[in-house]
């Protein structure tokens, strides 16, 4: 195990991995298949403490440690990709409030997510503003004391149980438009919610729309500045990119792990397929994948946790090569087991499918390139 997991970091991730087998493994293709948010691996979640992953230890988390979510997220996602998301997205949904919130905003939001009372949610994509960030048209208009906001949201996980959810919207000052992040409650009247997108994969994890119509939320729900949303969209996200990586490796790791077992029983020609080399060579190659896109996503967890420099650059690049390497490792699972690997009954076709989602947000895999790449010219 690698040197920067302790004892405590451990446990928690074989409490996790035996929650999972025991409980998620057998009906991991039916949260599939049902294609609705499976509130009973949420409320397994709430029982055994997993959400207080992801809040800091002030707030009723664990020990506030990136790495540890890692780690335990991997081990969710090696069972069932849709439930990491149940996980993933209580993180992404918290940390515009973790990360900027005041001690008011924090201290409303935060315990609640700890203990999945609450599912905060990440609005940030539309129809016309995905890789685009600043081409969104939702609208942030002062009213008194509060702000009258308006637009439409797109691709957001969760967004039929979620509570709260932080909108990113446009407030013009001065004649420019300042992107800003406002807390806005469920319950807030002109909030409503579109349909569900019909996904490839991922489908235990809805992901839908929401409208916003003249909504209306006090001051005192923005976070951080006017203005600050930006960065607080992207702060949210160089620590959901390291998330998403070990997500993607423990998914990769499931489909290794199944087309490992197939090989070993599967008999053509008189001998196992695993005793060809040309089976072997692929799994030699999926392993090897897999540990490297591990060793750098603990690396970029490490770098996030200690506030180094370079954390943007090694989040990106933890990403990218995890998210493309998982699509690899469970194309390589389904052909290994042959016709077998095509149909329903052995799980690498859902990992398949779930895959391809993962190189596509939290900023694609061309925009990580981007980012790595303008980092790298900064040198
Ligand atoms: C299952 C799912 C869940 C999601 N959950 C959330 C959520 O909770 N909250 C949220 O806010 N969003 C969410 N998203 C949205 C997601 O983040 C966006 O889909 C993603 O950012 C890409 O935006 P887009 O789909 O509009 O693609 P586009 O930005 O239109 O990109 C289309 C293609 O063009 C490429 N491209 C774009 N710009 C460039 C460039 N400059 N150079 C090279 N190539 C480029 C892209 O890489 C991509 O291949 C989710 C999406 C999915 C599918």
């Amino acid at each position: 195990m690698d040197p920067r997991i302790n004892e405590e970091q451990l446990m928690m991730m074989r409490n996790v991995r035996k929650i999972m087998e025991e409980k998620v493994a057998p009906r991991a293709a039916e949260i599939d298949e049902k294609a609705v948010f499976p509130r009973d691996v949420h409320q397994l979640f709430s029982e055994n403490e997993i959400y207080s992953l992801v809040v800091p230890p002030e707030y009723g988390g664990l020990d506030g440690q990136l790495l540890t979510l890692c780690i335990c997220i991997s081990e969710i996602s090696r069972v069932c990709a849709s439930s990491s998301m149940v996980l993933g997205n209580q993180s992404l949904g918290a940390a515009p409030i973790a990360l900027r919130g005041n001690e008011q905003q924090k201290s409303r939001y935060l315990p609640k997510t700890a203990t999945g009372e609450l599912l905060p949610c990440f609005a940030l994509t539309e129809p016309n503003a995905g890789s685009d960030v600043s081409s969104m048209q939702t609208r942030a208009v002062p009213d008194g004391d509060d702000y009258i906001i308006s637009g439409n949201k797109c691709f957001i996980t969760h967004a039929e149980v979620g509570d709260p959810f932080t909108v990113f919207a446009k407030v013009r000052v001065n004649g420019k438009d300042k992107i800003t992040a406002f807390i806005v409650d469920r319950d807030t009247p002109g909030l409503s919610f579109g349909k569900n997108e019909n996904k490839m994969g991922l489908r235990g994890s809805p992901t839908g729309t929401v409208i916003l119509e003249n909504v209306r939320v006090p001051k005192e729900n923005i976070l951080g500045n006017i203005g600050d949303g930006f960065r607080i969209a992207f702060d949210s996200l160089d620590k959901g990119r390291i998330m998403t990586g070990a997500m993607a490796i423990g998914l990769a790791q499931g489909a290794l792990e199944c087309a490992r077992d197939y090989a070993k029983t599967r008999v053509q020609f008189g001998k196992l397929i695993g005793e060809q080399q040309g089976i072997q060579f692929m799994l030699a190659d999926m392993e090897t994948s897999i540990q490297a896109a591990r060793s750098l996503m603990l690396t970029a967890a490490y770098k996030y946790d200690n506030k180094e420099a370079d954390m943007v650059r090694f989040s990106a690049m933890s990403k990218l090569f995890a998210t493309d390497m998982v699509m690899n490792v469970t194309t390589n699972a389904v052909q290994i087991l042959g016709g077998y690997g095509y149909c329903r009954e052995y799980p690498v076709e859902r990992m398949m499918r779930d895959a391809k989602v993962f190189a596509i947000f939290e900023g694609t895999n061309q925009i990580q390139r981007i980012v790595i790449a303008r980092d790298l010219m900064k040198d």
